[in-house]
């Protein structure tokens, strides 16, 4: 038996889930408010310049899981990209310095004027830097004092954070942190996952890929509304889980961005993403979007300074905020959606936490499968495939 379906949300979320009802022979709609598909990974070829522009923030594909890698490379041609992200900051002695991110032991000699082997190094940073009365880290500042020490977090972290969450790091919980890792060689690539790469013609040709199926009809500049959903056998909302109830309880907190964009003729940094350690730097960083599609060749660039705030009404959400007010209030919000009939929670937003690309693909397909298994099994539908507390 076939089944009429609404993704609300053309994002990977809603384009993966589609995709696979779609091949399963169901008849599906994808509607976004906004006028393209994508979603945050949207990319769009800039009209004056012809650079690919990451226009929600860079987004660079990184994973482990093969099936999810074989997967993105079915839809679109993923050209090799290594993340070396450099930082702009003072050393201890004030002077101002660009250094390697994540920290390595370039970033270690560089800063500290030291020329350490790889075990001098740890044996350094352990024994000369850390703080090792905190045993067991709770905080981000925490975290930090205890495997880098004051002089890096102050440098690297501190100010950063302070910007990009509008917090002091001891409110912040020490998992943020532990994304980022800490290298005693020369090894400088920000993630060190198997598979790492670019759309060769950017994210949304890839979802554009996705969505290119007899069975997917997408309508763009569409707002989902409740009453939309009454004329579909199942809807799977990937948009903001407090929207969906019209934020009846409240607003669950985002950090919201603002780019500013500047062009440049030639090149303006040398580097796709330039950090800004300094709390007194407005922005935490610039990206140089040509440098993200290292194959191309443009003379002229395009530059965005990045600036993070908390989200009013209206604003586009970017990162959940996730402390114990918005965990309270999530809570409220689950109970609320496990009460609603017809409905299906995905993605970073009806979830309500930070996904990363591989993650978002890697849950799609399951929730899809789990689905089409329970359709089979006449069972019925959980408001969540994965739990978002
Ligand atoms: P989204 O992409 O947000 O899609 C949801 C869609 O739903 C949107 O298009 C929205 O317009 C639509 N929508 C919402 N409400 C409604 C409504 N009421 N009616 C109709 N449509 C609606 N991941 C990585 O792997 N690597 C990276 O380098 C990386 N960088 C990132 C940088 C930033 C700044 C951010 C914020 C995220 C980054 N990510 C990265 C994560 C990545 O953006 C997400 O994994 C991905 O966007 C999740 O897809 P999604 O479909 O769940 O959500
Ligand atoms: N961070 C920092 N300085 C940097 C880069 C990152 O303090 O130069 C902190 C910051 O709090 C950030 C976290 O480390 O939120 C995780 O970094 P990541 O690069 O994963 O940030 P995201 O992709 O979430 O922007």
């Amino acid at each position: 038996m076939t089944g009429k379906y609404l993704m609300v949300g053309a994002g990977l979320s809603g384009a993966v889930i589609g995709r696979h009802l779609a091949e399963a022979g169901h008849a599906v709609t994808v509607v976004d408010s906004r006028d393209h598909i994508g979603g945050n990974c949207h990319t769009a070829r800039d009209e004056k310049t012809g650079v690919m522009l990451h226009v929600y923030g860079p987004h660079i594909f990184h994973t482990d899981d093969t099936e999810v890698w074989d997967y993105v490379n079915r839809f679109e041609e993923f050209l090799p990209y290594k993340n070396r992200v450099k930082t702009t900051s003072r050393d201890p002695g004030g002077a101002h310095g660009v250094f390697s991110l994540p920290i390595n032991l370039h970033t270690i000699n560089q800063f500290f004027g030291k020329t350490l082997r790889p075990d001098e190094a740890r044996a350094f940073i352990t024994e000369e830097q850390a703080d090792t009365s905190i045993e067991d880290p709770q905080t981000f500042e925490e975290q930090a004092m205890r495997f880098v020490g004051k002089d890096l977090y102050e440098a690297f972290f501190k100010g950063y954070t302070i910007k990009q969450w509008g917090m002091h790091p001891s409110e912040l919980p020490a998992s943020i942190l532990k994304r980022l890792p800490v290298r005693f060689n020369y090894d400088d690539n920000y993630f060190f996952h198997k598979f790492q790469g670019m759309p060769k013609n950017g994210y949304s040709s890839m979802i554009d890929s996705i969505l290119d199926h007899p069975g997917i009809t997408v309508q763009l500049s569409t707002r989902f509304t409740r009453a939309m959903g009454e004329e579909y056998d199942h809807v799977f909302y990937s948009g903001p889980l407090d929207g969906y109830f019209d934020f009846e309880l409240g607003r669950l907190g985002y950090r919201t961005l603002d780019f500013e964009r500047f062009d440049y003729s030639g090149d303006y940094q040398g580097c796709a993403v330039m950090n800004y350690g300094e709390e007194e730097v407005p922005y935490t960083r610039i990206t140089e979007h040509k440098h993200f599609s290292p194959w191309e060749e443009h003379e002229e660039s395009v530059c965005y300074r990045e600036f993070s705030r908390a989200a009013d009404a209206g604003d586009i959400p970017y990162y959940p905020i996730r402390q114990v007010k918005e965990k309270e209030l999530l809570s409220a919000y689950v109970t609320l959606a496990e009460n609603a009939a017809g409905v299906t929670f995905v993605g970073r937003l009806g979830t309500y936490r930070y996904l990363d690309m591989d993650v978002t693909i890697r849950e799609a397909l399951d929730t899809a499968r789990g689905f089409v298994s329970k359709l089979a099994n006449g069972e019925d539908m959980p408001a969540f495939f994965v739990a978002p507390l």
